[in-house]
């Protein structure tokens, strides 16, 4: 019988999570950016990597991948329009990763907005979207152009609500509190500002999200409703003409918060 998945979170750098995927004696990382953490850990729970996955160029994400290559011959799995240390399985959209070890499948999907070429990993109501979704938050724009983020935020809204979501930043507490400011009144986001106080007063990872919680409580998921651009509108005391125009607002509101 197969043994249980299990996604624990390496914890690396100030706020980086380094995703690890389990069953049995066989783990998958993602975003390896730092190898040292990951190696220790591999190490003290006998461990044998099968795979490494990249959901873009950021160093913060792929520092790690040639030190665990020296120590861990494994495919390297990431984005085709990228460049990543090590890769062997360049990767583009609808693309299906096999992760034999683990009997896990993943779906590529694209989602340019942070960088031009980052993808998420999608399967098994898992989803592995590094800096583009992040819990009640998203990425900055530093490649694309906001368009561009928002229809790729968009995919990934249409996935199962039940979907586990697992991004690369404890950023939560920061992203409620920027939200709050715009949605002061939805009671979801007050009880989940609720519950991740009491996960990071713990010192819980505030992650995996769901693509329900992220539909009620996410600002950047939530541009198509009156309220946010009501909020957005208010703030920049001007009217804005379509969805794009209002996260594109939020965005910017979110970067000088
Ligand atoms: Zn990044
Ligand atoms: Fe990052």
């Amino acid at each position: 019988m197969l043994q249980k998945i299990r996604i624990l979170p390496i914890p690396a750098f100030t706020d980086n999570y380094i995703w690890l995927i389990q069953r049995g004696h066989h783990a998958a990382v993602v975003d390896p950016g730092d190898a040292e953490p990951v190696m220790d850990y591999l190490a003290h729970h006998q461990l044998q990597l099968c795979a490494i996955l990249n959901t873009h160029h950021h160093a913060d994400h792929t520092g790690g991948n040639l030190a665990l290559l020296q120590q861990y011959p494994v495919p390297v799995y990431g984005p085709a329009n990228e460049s990543i240390p090590g890769l062997t399985h360049p990767l583009h959209e609808n693309d299906i990763v096999s992760l034999p070890e683990l009997a896990l499948e993943f779906t590529v999907i694209d989602v340019p907005g942070h960088t031009l070429g980052h993808i998420a990993y999608y399967g098994t109501d898992i989803l592995l979207c590094g800096d583009t979704l992040f819990a009640c938050g998203c990425g900055r724009l530093f490649e694309g152009t906001p368009g561009q983020m928002l229809s790729s935020l968009n995919k990934l809204a249409q996935l199962p609500t039940q979907t586990a979501v697992y991004c690369a930043h404890e950023y939560t507490l920061a992203n409620i509190a920027f939200a709050l400011t715009l949605e002061p009144n939805n009671p979801a986001l007050q009880q989940r500002a609720k519950d991740t106080q009491i996960k990071r007063a713990q010192k819980q990872p505030s992650l995996p999200s769901t693509i329900g919680l992220e539909l009620a409580t996410n600002p950047f998921l939530r541009c198509n409703t009156q309220v946010l651009r009501s909020a957005a509108e208010h703030h920049l005391n001007q009217v804005l003409p379509d969805e794009i125009a209002v996260f594109s607002a939020i965005r910017t509101l979110k970067n000088q918060f």
